[in-house]
Formats: C-alpha cells, structure tokens, sequence
C-alpha cells in the first residue's frame, strides 16, 4: 500500500529534489538569521515551506536546524538528515545545481548527500499521513544545516534541550545498516626547544585523519653527522637527501590513505622521525626524537603508548600521526586516534596525555566525538532489518565502521541508507547524481522504517 502510494508522488517527489538542489547551500558568510550564509537558509526555508505544503507542522530553532512532526504520542522517532552540501569542485558534465535529469538519474551537488534523501524522508511520511496508517509515536522530519562543517546544527539542537528520539536513522551513508562507529580524538601537541637546536624547519602531512604521503625536514648538520646522515640514507629506500649549501634537506616519502585505515598507507611523517632518531642527536632534540620513537613511530594501533585495545565488532585501536609542522624553536604535531566501538574515551586519555607529558608536549587542543554502538539484538535494529530485507531482498547485515556519519550527531540514531551495496561512491565527487528509481526505492524502505519505529 505504501510502496504504491509513493509511486504515485513519483513526480513530485523528483520535483521538489530537483528545487532544493538548485539552490547552492554550501556555508557562507553568516548574516543575520543566516548562520551558516544566505543559500544554506534558502534550501531550509524552501524545506519548511515544502513541509507545510505537505501538511507538517514545522518548527525553527534559531535559524541553525529545524524539523517537520506529525502524529501523536509520548515518544517520537527520527529521522535527521541536513541540507548543506560542500563545495562542487571541478569536472562536472553537468551544471553542478542544474539538477539535471539524463538517462534516470537527476545530476547534482547534493542528490545523494543529502538533499534527495531527506526530501525524500519528507515524502516517505507525507505517504503515511495520506494513508492514515495509525501511529503510535510521534515523527520529525530533522532538516540539519551544518553537517558538512562541523555538525553545529546539531549540537544547537541538542543544547536547547530539544526532544531527543527514542530511536530513529540517518540516511547520509549506505545500506544496510551502521550500528557501530568507532570513537575518534583529533589532537594537537606542541613541543618548544629552550636551546640551540640543529633543526632549521620541519612540515609533513595535510591533515591529521590523512596519512601522511610526504614529509621533510632541513638542517644544519656537522659534517660528521652529515656523513652519517648518508649512511643512514642508503638502508632506508623512503629517505632521500639534498644538500642546499650548509644545509640538508631530507625527504621521507610514503603513500596516502584514509585515517580510519593506516595500514592501507605509508606514514612518512614516522619515516622522517624514525631515520632523524638514528642520527643520534642530544640535547633537547634528541630527546623528542626519543620521546617519539619509543611511543608512537611506525605504530600504527597505540600499541607503544599502552592504549592498544581492540573488540571482535570493530577490529583494533587506530593510531595515525597526521602532520608535524616546525621549526628551531617549536614543533607541532597533530594526531587522529579511533578506538573500538565497545570501547570507551576514559579507557585510554588518561594514559595517552600521561605519555605525552612525559615527552614534555603541551597540548593544543583534544577534540572527541564518542564511538556509536547499538547492540544488534535491540527491537529498533531488528525492526530495520526486517524492512531492510522484505523491501530489498538482500541480508541486513550490520556494519561497523572506522569513519563518523552523521548519527554521532545525535543519540540514538543509527546510519541507514541512501547508497545501496555495490553501487559507486558519488558523494563529494563532480557529476554526484541519485538514480531516480534508487530514490522512489529510498522513500518506500524510508517509510516502512518510520513506520515500524513509530509503533
Ligand atoms: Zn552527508
């Protein structure tokens, strides 16, 4: 019956796709009663008016994230799903918001991520009402604004004090269904020189979640060490040196990978260090270089600085040294750690900043977004695997994932959707597109979702 229903909204489900994705809401400026810039609140005013139209009561909440409800009942369910989109880049064939239509697959910045989907979520519920299918919990329709750039949306939400759901989804991942995400800290340490040190500059890496591809140093070496230096060079094939002058230039090469999975990179931030710890400095440089081979070189899993642990559902602890960055009288490092989904932040930090207080660094700043884990044998996830696999077919098997969707916004959610199994990642890529037969099939599994969390 639902299936049908939402056949029949076909058009206009395409429609009002194809409107939000030509109005660019990538963050701006903010202006008043704009804070993430002018095309992120026209994409939410057109999503609160299309709401109305539909017949939702729609709430504001300070111009940062809003939402549609309908129904009754003490509890609520939810489903969250934001309107921003990044940047469209370079190499579309398409005009970026054009929202094009070619072969079934409407062309755009923002089709898949997230538009389409919570759009959709809209349609999804506008189908339930239509069909007066009785509900016992309520339902909102979350429209975040700000997930692209640091999920403030959100977090406004949550602070306000706003109604938390019992249970709900997120559709701005894949299929089938998320139930656990591993904990990340993102941090930076700082370690200042009070003496002379041989060190003139050092930099590597773009970005602490990235595994670092290139790193190098340059100093100013006596010619003994000069000589050691070359020594060394020869038994490590990720070194090469360049003589500039008085000065050495060395250069560690490795290859780039994701930060979730190291092992698939080569950091070469640990290879500069571990081949500059092997030239034997003293004084306070080479008790950095010490400091960090004995607890993090070529570590990959926190093993050195005894915060190692891993569980069966998300495999082991991650431990990736992402940029390094200084000169002869400071250097800057910034690390990105992701622990096991059953395991907690209070397991590990305490001896983590004990570790690095021992090698005299300061920290910077700590950041953390906390590991999700919903047990699989709760009733919410095995509601949405029986719909995940009466609607498609296919095993609902639950996954677990090194990386952050956005259901760590908010508790109680869980990532469901959009993207089905096998299919191309075009999420953040030029010529993103939603295929329109995926989307009708998202707002009916979408809508046999709410419907099974509402009662
Ligand atoms: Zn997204």
């Amino acid at each position: 019956m639902l299936d049908e229903k939402i056949f029949e909204m076909k058009d206009q489900i395409i429609k009002s796709v194809q409107e939000s994705v030509r109005i660019k809401s990538v963050e701006d400026e903010p202006r008043e009663g704009m804070p993430f810039g002018e095309g992120i609140h026209k994409a939410f005013l057109h999503c609160l008016q299309l709401s109305q139209s539909l017949g939702f009561k729609t709430v504001n909440i300070d111009n940062m994230i809003g939402y549609a409800e309908y129904g009754e009942g003490d509890e609520m369910v939810a489903v969250l799903g934001h309107l921003d989109v990044v940047p469209e880049g370079e190499g579309w064939t398409y005009p970026p918001y054009g929202a094009e239509i070619h072969e079934g697959k409407i062309y755009g910045r923002g089709t898949i991520d997230d538009k389409g989907p919570t759009i959709g979520a809209l349609y999804a519920l506008k189908a339930i009402a239509d069909l007066k299918l009785p509900l016992k919990r309520r339902v909102r329709i979350i429209f975040g604004l700000n997930e692209e750039t640091g999920s403030k949306c959100v977090k406004h939400y949550v602070d306000k004090g706003e109604e938390i759901p019992v249970w709900g989804f997120t559709p701005d991942a894949e299929y089938p269904i998320i139930n656990g995400e591993k904990g990340i800290v993102t941090c930076k340490y700082k370690r200042t020189f009070n003496e002379e040190i041989p060190l003139i500059s050092i930099k590597g890496g773009t970005a602490p979640n990235v595994v670092p591809d290139y790193a190098e140093v340059v100093v100013s070496l006596s010619n003994e060490k000069k000589k050691l230096a070359k020594k060394v060079a020869e038994t490590m094939e990720e070194i090469e040196l360049r003589e500039e002058g008085d000065n050495l230039i060395i250069m560690a090469h490795g290859v780039s990978a994701h930060g979730s999975t190291p092992e698939k990179g080569k950091n070469a931030i640990s290879y500069l260090l571990l081949f500059m710890h092997k030239l034997n400095f003293s004084g306070e440089f080479g008790d950095f270089l010490n400091f960090v081979n004995s607890y993090m070189e070529l570590d990959l899993h926190g093993r050195k600085l005894g915060i190692y642990s891993e569980d069966e559902v998300s495999g082991k602890f991650i431990f990736n040294l992402g940029t390094v960055q200084g000169n002869n009288q400071e250097i800057n490092i910034e690390i990105n750690m992701r622990y096991p989904v059953t395991k907690k932040y209070e397991d590990f930090i305490d001896i983590f900043k004990e570790k690095m207080n021992l090698g005299k660094m300061e920290e910077i700043y700590i950041r953390h977004k906390k590991s999700l884990y919903v047990h699989p044998e709760t009733e919410f996830i095995k509601k949405l695997q029986k719909v995940y696999q009466e609607k498609t077919g296919d095993k609902a098997d639950l996954i677990s994932i090194g990386g952050g969707t956005y259901a760590k916004a908010m508790e109680n959610l869980v990532a469901f959707g959009p993207v089905f199994r096998g299919q191309p990642k075009v999420e953040h890529m030029p010529d993103e597109y939603i295929k329109i037969d995926d989307l009708i099939k998202n707002v009916q599994i979408m809508a046999a979702a709410i419907y099974e969390l509402a009662n």
